[in-house]
């Protein structure tokens, strides 16, 4: 690979012990992942990096412990509000003193900072991009003591990237500006031009590049056509009934549609999309991050900023537009790192759908002058074909999904375990390679010039008026595929697609034609092999009952929590953050929580040893959560 890509060396063992150390006390961690040892060195150094990791992969830790551990503060750049407040309410609960200063803050809120800047006692000052580059600004943080600057979701610097914020642009002077402060960059978006874009617009110097494994063995995908919406969503809600999950359409009337239905079905639920007020979306969000609420079901438009470490599944109704967004939206799925499930519902529409909006918008930019506009285009095409191939495909969905990103991926002979191929919940069609010939050959009959609905009728021997109309109900090819159900035919049509024997013409008309793969497949050249989804076997024996919650998760080990006592702790915990007003898991993560309900620590050491609790939460909140436990226990004994 020709990009600045260098990857991790296992450090762990040269990382500063007091580094280490302050993973223990003030974190609760044990150890450090060899990633983030590897950035916490470079950050301690003083050297630029970039860091890529993939969401939930501890981007925060690598720039938090230098920030500790150096003199003077480290700022920090965010893009969201949202997120700068998580964090900030997150290190404050540890003990750590981070700041924010933000638009959203009045005057008085202000001043405190300020106080605090000025007393030295920050460590961490959160900022947003637009602010840190007005005049003066950085030139008084380094009076106060700024000594390193880290940008988190670096992407949005980048036009390559699918976030691109024009405040990012800005931050490209900052070197410039400051050329002696270092730049710690961090990112989850691992495509090569997107790694070289932040580097090259940061002005990175001689930095450490950085990057991580990009699996998430904790996730596990699953991709089907769509057929019954509303029934495959709930299945998949009821697999984790009272649990969070967040299901994403396309289209704002959808998430308005999806979102009455599962209410009806008596979800806990609630819609959030661009065309909601800002306070609709606000309390929904709130609800959301305080456990009051089980599912939202959105646009795109929900996402950074949504930090709740315990969503379960992440649905996906129709087609996301690439593989970054999917991998990115997938990513907020088992953020703790217990199982999670990803699960995908396409129909050849959501492509066809995806095809227009994008180039439409590309008309839209070539006509208002935008520079690049072809070759965005074709970028976006690229990318939506590259999901459409990974979706309508069979292949283990991690081992793509990496391959993707340019890395590779390790297995064993039986697969990963965690995806629906490897799971062999896909089945393959006998007679594929008839199958194609027959749905290529009325293509051919059709002259190319209808689509996928019409062929599928044709093939079907479908009795309309437009048959007759046509004189289709004529053609050699009519009937041939009578015995196979629409949904089935159209899947087919949709795979031929993803392998690029199809191709779906451009503009008004999404009308097929052949490849020139497609015409060796037609001539039985090039073999073939189709897939349909079996019912799907996590139902089987996972589902539990109508509104009861679902077990919690097998940790590490093997050690099964104790599911009445995790709930009770949940309780406790809500109930904490309710009183705090933070977010539930900012209080304890569901990790840390099923490690108790697991180990039931009786003793302050015991409660101690427990991943995820740190000094300062052993001494607030064990007293608490030891008595919660002894209580369990007594009344079970
Ligand atoms: P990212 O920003 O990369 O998405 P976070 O920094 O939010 O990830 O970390 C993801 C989760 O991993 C958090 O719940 C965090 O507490 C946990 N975590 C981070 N580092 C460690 C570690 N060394 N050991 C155990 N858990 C960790
Ligand atoms: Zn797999």
């Amino acid at each position: 690979m020709d990009s600045p890509l260098e990857l991790a060396t296992k450090s762990s063992q040269r990382t500063d012990a007091r580094a280490l150390e302050l993973v223990r006390s003030v974190f609760g961690f044990d150890r450090l992942r060899p990633m983030q040892a590897s950035a916490i060195e470079a950050g301690l150094a003083g050297r630029d990096a970039l860091v890529v990791m993939p969401t939930g992969g501890g981007k925060s830790l690598c720039f938090q412990v230098p920030a500790l551990l150096r003199d003077g503060f480290t700022v920090v750049i965010s893009p969201l509000i949202s997120l700068m407040q998580d964090q900030v309410i997150g290190l404050r609960e540890l003990g750590v003193e981070a700041r924010m200063l933000t638009s959203a803050q009045d005057a008085g809120e202000k001043r405190e900072v300020e106080r605090a800047l000025a007393d030295g006692s920050v460590k961490l000052l959160y900022v947003a991009p637009e602010r840190l580059m007005t005049d003066g600004f950085l030139a008084r943080l380094e009076e106060q003591g700024l000594t390193s600057i880290a940008i988190d979701e670096a992407h949005c610097i980048s036009h390559w990237g699918h976030d691109f914020r024009p405040e990012y642009r800005m931050l490209g002077e900052l070197r410039r500006a400051r050329p002696h402060l270092p730049i710690q960059a961090f990112t989850a978006t691992a495509t090569p031009e997107v790694r070289a874009d932040i580097i090259q617009a940061l002005g990175l110097k001689d930095a450490a590049v950085l990057v991580g494994g990009f699996d998430r063995p904790n996730l596990t995908y699953r991709i089907q056509p769509r057929r019954d919406l509303v029934r495959q969503v709930y299945e998949v809600i009821q697999r984790h009934a009272g649990r969070a999950g967040i299901v994403y359409c396309l289209r704002r009337s959808d998430v308005e549609k999806l979102t009455a239905d599962l209410s009806a079905l008596g979800v806990r639920c609630a819609a959030y999309h661009a065309g909601l007020s800002a306070a609709e979306r606000t309390r929904t969000q709130t609800k959301f991050l305080s456990e009051d609420l089980d599912v939202v079901v959105a646009t795109v438009a929900f996402g950074m900023g949504i930090d709740r470490s315990d969503v379960r599944f992440v649905v996906h109704a129709s087609l996301p537009k690439g593989v970054e967004q999917y991998s990115q939206e997938t990513g907020r799925a088992g953020r703790d790192g217990l199982p999670a499930e990803c699960v995908m519902f396409y129909g050849g529409a959501d492509f066809h759908g995806w095809k227009n909006l994008i180039e439409h918008s590309a008309r839209e930019a070539a006509a208002a002058g935008v520079e690049n506009a072809g070759a965005d285009l074709d970028n976006a095409l690229e990318r939506l074909s590259h999901l459409w191939g990974f979706a309508t495909g069979a292949r283990c969905r991690h081992k793509t999904l990496c391959e993707y990103f340019g890395q590779i991926f390790e297995s064993s002979a039986g697969g990963c375990g965690a995806c629906d191929v490897c799971l062999s919940e896909l089945a393959q069609v006998e007679d594929s390679k008839i199958i194609a010939q027959k749905i290529l050959s009325c293509v051919v009959r059709c002259e190319q010039r209808y689509g996928a609905q019409h062929v599928t009728d044709v093939l079907r021997g479908a009795d309309t008026a437009r048959m007759r109309q046509t004189g289709h109900d004529r053609l050699s090819t009519f009937g041939l595929l009578k015995e196979h159900s629409n949904h089935a035919v159209r899947s087919w049509i949709d795979q031929l697609i993803g392998l690029e024997h199809l191709r779906v013409a451009e503009g008004k008309y999404p009308t097929l034609f052949l490849s020139k793969s497609g015409v060796e497949v037609m001539r039985g050249e090039i073999a073939i092999t189709f897939f349909t989804p079996v019912e799907s076997k996590a139902k089987k024996g996972r589902s539990r009952e109508k509104g009861r919650a679902s077990e919690p998760l097998v940790i590490e080990g093997g050690i099964q929590p104790d599911p009445e006592l995790f709930e009770t702790l949940r309780e406790l915990r809500r109930a904490i953050a309710k009183e705090r007003g933070i977010p539930p898991y900012l209080v304890f993560n569901d990790r840390t929580l099923a490690l108790f309900a697991a180990h039931k620590p009786a003793s302050e050491e015991g409660f101690r040893a427990i991943k995820g609790v740190g000094d300062k939460k052993a001494q607030d909140l064990g007293p608490q959560f030891l008595e919660a436990i002894a209580n369990h226990l007594r009344a079970n004994s």
